[in-house]
């Protein structure tokens, strides 16, 4: 019977918190989002996830997994903190959550949950070593090998993001400078579009951005238009992408790595380019893993999370 039963995911995000009730394949039955209790005090957020969770539960439900965008001590259920939102450390959430629905609650990080999303049921799925690397803002990774999610000790593996990568200069969000966050990620990759429009006014690129502020969604229009300019940052990512992905392939041999974030989109224009410096720096032995863009967009979140509460604590 217990493939009728059906888990509620929560995916509390820094600006949108979602809550779907998901069947044992992984489909959505019900779906509810809101803007982030504005004030992010744990008592707001914990009533309007109460209130979502109970709008999407079904009479089936039998567990909860709730992903958090910040640190949490798993086995005790307690939220340690969460950079986005004051007043978390030490916030029993498991407990609470459970006293208010009746139902079990297992806590797991943002990056984790979505991995377990993409690995169960979207681009990642049918293989048993995956990397789910989101490459938006900032950089982060949830590792399943051997078909099990790597935690590491305290949960915090997988930061590839904070990797030294670079003897650039560019400071990275953690204080340091040479991360592959620091390189790669969305912010990287605006200022450049950023110096390329100040520098390259004449470009087919900065001709495209006109007077918005210049930002990565322009890349892929002026590149697919041939601008030698927008081309050339696009090389310039593929190649951090290749050095990042070439560093996670050597610790982690995954199959498959799913590229989540807004960065993705861009993933047909760079493909070759990042799957050559793998080839490039790889150990003999290894074959590039396939790089596929994740499936499940804002979902995976929400369907990692009712995945996570299907295991056992
Ligand atoms: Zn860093």
């Amino acid at each position: 019977m217990s493939e009728h039963r059906t888990t509620v995911g929560i995916d509390l995000g820094g600006t949108q918190l979602r809550v779907a009730c998901v069947d044992a394949a992984g489909a959505v039955l019900a779906l509810e989002r809101e803007r982030s209790d504005q004030h992010g005090s744990p008592q707001g957020l914990i009533d309007q996830m109460i209130r979502l969770i109970e709008r999407v539960r079904s009479p089936g439900t039998n567990a909860i997994g709730c992903g958090i965008p910040g640190l949490i001590d798993r086995r005790k259920g307690v939220v340690l903190g969460i950079p986005a939102f004051a007043g978390w450390s030490g916030v029993p959430l498991g407990s609470i959550l459970q006293a208010r629905t009746g139902l079990p609650v297992q806590l797991e990080n943002d990056a984790n949950v979505a991995a377990i999303g993409e690995w169960r049921s979207g681009a990642g799925r049918g293989s048993v070593d995956v990397a789910y690397v989101t490459i938006s803002t900032g950089i982060g990774a949830g590792i399943i090998s051997d078909g099990r999610l790597v935690r590491g000790h305290g949960g915090l593996a997988g930061e590839i993001g904070h990797t030294h990568i670079s003897d650039e200069a560019s400071t990275c969000s953690c204080g340091n400078t040479g991360c592959f966050e620091a390189v790669a990620a969305g912010r990287a990759l605006d200022r450049r579009v950023m110096s390329a429009v100040v520098g390259q006014p004449s470009s087919l690129l900065a001709g495209l951005v006109g007077d918005r502020t210049p930002g990565a969604e322009y890349l892929g229009i002026a590149a697919s238009r041939g601008c030698p300019v927008a081309l050339e940052i696009l090389d310039t990512e593929a190649y951090w992408l290749g050095l990042g992905f070439t560093n996670l392939q050597h610790l982690y041999a995954p199959e498959r790595i799913v590229m989540g974030g807004g960065v993705s989109a861009l993933l047909p224009l760079m493909r070759e380019r990042i799957d050559a410096i793998m080839r490039q720096r790889l150990l003999p032995g290894f074959t590039p893993a396939v790089i596929e863009v994740a499936a499940l967009g804002d979902s995976a979140g929400v369907v990692g999370a009712a995945f996570l509460a299907r295991e056992k604590p």
